[in-house]
């Protein structure tokens, strides 16, 4: 069974005031059954780290170089993230791919430099509205995925954010089916390709996952958590994802 992970996505929001969320959801969640995650702005991974050690909520970046150092000005790498207390990085996001051209090899690469660094890479993969509407999802997800993993994976080291580009920040939810549909088909690519392992990667859903919608998003098989944009800024609405899971 993969484990769960309710998994927030603060994009470029979040000044130190903000900490006061991470630290108010320690004091609902002292000994959660699923793995939680805050991925603040880089400027907070360190304090957020620090007012997050020893509770059971982790943080994450958002992006990091392929390159573990050198010279890459405005660059953030994998190690410099874990050395700032990260345990987890989103890797490949939607908003990365069109706003900085990521492709598919420099996801990978950059996933084997998490890995590499220690850290889970959470690789985001999914369609646009017009390849939904040419019927071209599972086509486009599973090319993703083909690409955007490295040949050989450590399942506890790996997760996979499966968000529609459409669905992100729009409000909009793809039906159930539609997301079952992806999820399985995902479950099937991965087992083909690394066998066993596959059974243990959690396959996330996101994209305008509210607390009023998880519930029957977490209910849908295959789906094993959330990456989570703007209702992970306030404890009070993560929260509410977050217990849905439970
Ligand atoms: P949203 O963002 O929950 O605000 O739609 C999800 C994401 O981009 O990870």
């Amino acid at each position: 069974m993969a484990r769960k992970l309710a998994a927030g996505n603060w994009k470029m929001n979040g000044t130190q005031a903000a900490l006061t969320e991470a630290q108010a959801l320690t004091g609902m969640f002292p000994a959660p059954s699923v793995e939680i995650l805050l991925c603040p702005p880089t400027t907070l991974v360190y304090a957020m780290a620090e007012a997050l050690r020893g509770t059971a909520i982790h943080t994450g970046g958002q992006d990091c170089h392929a390159h573990a150092n050198g010279a890459h000005t405005g660059d953030t790498s994998a190690e410099l993230l874990a050395d700032a207390g990260a345990t987890h990085v989103i890797l490949g996001h939607s908003e990365r791919r069109a706003d900085h051209g990521e492709t598919d090899a420099i996801v990978r690469a950059k996933t084997q430099a998490a890995v590499a660094a220690g850290l889970v890479a959470i690789v985001c993969v999914g369609e646009t509205l017009e390849q939904r509407e040419a019927g071209e999802t599972l086509d486009v997800v599973r090319a993703q995925l083909q690409g955007s993993l490295p040949d050989t994976i450590e399942a506890d080291k790996i997760v996979i954010a499966y968000e529609p580009v459409w669905a992100i920040g729009t409000g909009k939810v793809p039906t159930l089916d539609q997301i079952g549909e992806v999820h399985a088909d995902m479950r099937k690519a991965l087992a083909g390709r690394f066998g066993d392992d596959a059974k243990m990667l959690p396959l996330l859903y996101g994209g305008s996952v509210k607390p009023t919608n998880a519930a029957e998003i977490f209910a849908v098989s295959d789906v094993d958590g959330a990456l989570v944009g703007g209702a992970s800024l306030k404890a009070d609405d993560f929260s509410g994802i977050i217990s849905a899971l439970q």
